[in-house]
């Protein structure tokens, strides 16, 4: 039985998700479907992009990581389960230039999941 993400997805609890399917398991995840949501609120003002991953192949969803979990406007962050991206986002009326930057290379050879 395949499950199926996104609205029906909603619906479920943490405690209703199961784990994943033997199929899941043994996709290696080659294709993938992104979703953002782009909110616009208008008490404030601000805009939060919700981004989601899933593989194509065996709908599995992906989770992000190095990301807290919670809310704000400051930084981006996740749903508790980690399985959506909120970012804060804005309009690029003035050009602005990154303080820092840093690019980080996995230290394993590869992760098997
Ligand atoms: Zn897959």
């Amino acid at each position: 039985m395949k499950r199926k993400y996104g609205a029906a997805r909603s619906r479920e609890t943490l405690a209703e998700r199961a784990e994943a399917t033997a199929e899941q398991k043994a996709c290696v995840h080659q294709q993938f479907k992104a979703n953002v949501a782009v909110n616009r609120f208008e008490d404030t003002g601000r805009f939060l992009a919700e981004i989601t991953v899933v593989c194509v192949d065996c709908e599995l969803p992906f989770r992000f990581m190095g990301v807290p979990a919670g809310l704000g406007w400051e930084r981006p962050s996740c749903s508790i389960e980690g399985l959506t991206l909120n970012a804060p986002i804005e309009p690029e009326l003035v050009r602005v230039l990154q303080a820092g930057a840093r690019y980080e290379m996995p230290k394993v050879d590869r992760v098997q999941h």
